[in-house]
């Protein structure tokens, strides 16, 4: 959201843009949520439309599967190579998923923050940009299937990794964030009992084109959720993981909690909190969500989860308005994990403590600089527009 913005508010106005992505496609994470804080609107809209705003604009270029390998010179005129991988997809392709039918190989699908698997050809997601296969060059056994499989000879099992090199007056680093590892946190034991995800899994689990075309579902047994407990401040505010506040994970439980009410309206969430952080106009979005019957909140931090005799999770804390121990059981327990940034490797920039980038010659916008929502991001990257085009 911030890089994308940024690129299309300053060619908008008539300025050459080269927009990076690491990845296959742009969007970044916000295209893997199902729906938006407050309003709960689906990302899909606003990203249709900067889609829209990308395809009739001649002023950016789009290289996806890059990253910037070297920068030299200085603010005004830098010089920056970026390697791009082969994708083994050229432009032909028309997303037709023949391919994906007769490749026999699997792999782990990150877009769904490994809940399903994709094949080792694979299309992103159904809104990708560019909509074209791809191929992980990292899984392909190379058997050839898929390129008999293709009418328009769109795949190239030869095509090999380019550079280019760009000559650019500003640069803006919008490399965003990564969810911090759940396995790290002993005594939540994600990765031992199925049935606690990450808030991240739980948003591909909610949306209708995540791995449960949209029902939440216990991953143990397939089945429905009565109650789900939320573990907020899962490694974050802790010196022992991330010191600080990610900003959005109380929204994101308390958004969470709506998708268990839509679907099941006799289900009951439990938001286990340290402190609600919800600032400013987000504080009318609590006052909705506390005053849901199903929603409970409880000041607690989660100390410890089991299994009971009967397969079901129970999280222990010290419920701190009372001072008594109190232990909640559930069907399924979410970890409200936060953000950490994903760093900006090759670039000369300096991090703070926590690895967010401080603003120097280079712009970080969005959750590169630090943690924040998507409006927060989206303001930022206007701002880093209109900074990137000054000359120095
Ligand atoms: C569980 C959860 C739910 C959330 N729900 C909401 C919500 O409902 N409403 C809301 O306002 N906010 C929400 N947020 C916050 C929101 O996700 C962020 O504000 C938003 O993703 C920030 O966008 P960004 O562009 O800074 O980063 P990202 O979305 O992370 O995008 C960064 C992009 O940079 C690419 N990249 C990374 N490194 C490199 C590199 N070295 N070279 C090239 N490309 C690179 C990545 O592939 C990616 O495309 C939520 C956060 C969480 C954790």
């Amino acid at each position: 959201m911030a890089g994308l913005t940024c690129a299309i508010e300053s060619s908008e106005v008539g300025r050459k843009v080269v927009l990076v992505e690491r990845g296959p496609c742009i969007g970044g994470r916000i295209v893997q949520m199902h729906k938006y804080f407050p309003k709960l609107c689906p990302p899909t809209c606003g990203f249709e439309i900067n889609l829209k705003r990308i395809r009739k604009n001649r002023n950016i270029d789009v290289l996806t599967l890059s990253k910037v390998e070297k920068v030299t010179g200085k603010k005004g005129n830098y010089e920056v190579t970026i390697r791009q991988l082969p994708r083994l997809v050229n432009d032909n392709c028309t997303a037709c998923g023949e391919c994906e039918k007769v490749c026999p190989v699997t792999r782990s699908d990150d877009f769904n923050y490994g809940l399903s698997e994709t094949k080792a050809i694979y299309l992103p997601h159904q809104m990708a940009y560019p909509m074209r296969f791809a191929i992980d060059g990292n899984v392909c056994d190379r058997c050839g299937a898929c390129v008999k499989a293709c009418k328009y000879e769109a795949i190239d099992l030869e095509m090999e990794a380019r550079t280019h090199t760009v000559r650019v007056p500003s640069i803006v680093v919008a490399t965003g964030w990564k969810p911090y590892d759940a396995s790290k946190i002993d005594n939540l034991k994600y990765g031992i009992y199925k049935d606690i995800v990450t808030n991240v899994q739980f948003e591909r689990m909610a949306a209708l084109n995540g791995p449960t075309k949209g029902k939440i579902l216990r991953p143990s047994d397939n089945k429905e959720p009565n109650s789900v407990i939320f573990v907020q401040c899962a490694g974050s505010r802790d010196e022992n993981h991330l010191p600080y506040c990610s900003a959005v994970c109380c929204l994101a439980s308390m958004k969470h909690a709506t998708y268990i009410r839509e679907q099941n309206p006799n289900a009951n969430a439990y938001i286990f909190y340290i402190d609600i952080r919800t600032p400013g106009v987000y504080e009318d979005f609590y006052t909705k969500v506390s005053q849901n019957p199903g929603v409970t909140f409880i000041k607690g931090k989660v100390a410890d989860i089991t299994q009971n005799e009967e397969g079901r999770l129970v999280a222990r804390a010290e419920d701190v308005l009372s001072g008594k121990q109190t232990s909640q059981t559930a069907d399924l327990i979410v970890l409200a994990c936060g953000m950490v940034p994903e760093g900006c490797d090759n670039l000369p920039v300096d991090v703070d403590q926590n690895g967010f980038m401080i603003a120097g010659d280079l712009y970080p916008v969005g959750v590169a600089k630090r943690p924040i929502d998507v409006s927060g991001t989206t303001q930022d990257a206007t701002a880093a527009a209109l900074l990137a085009m000054q000359k120095p």
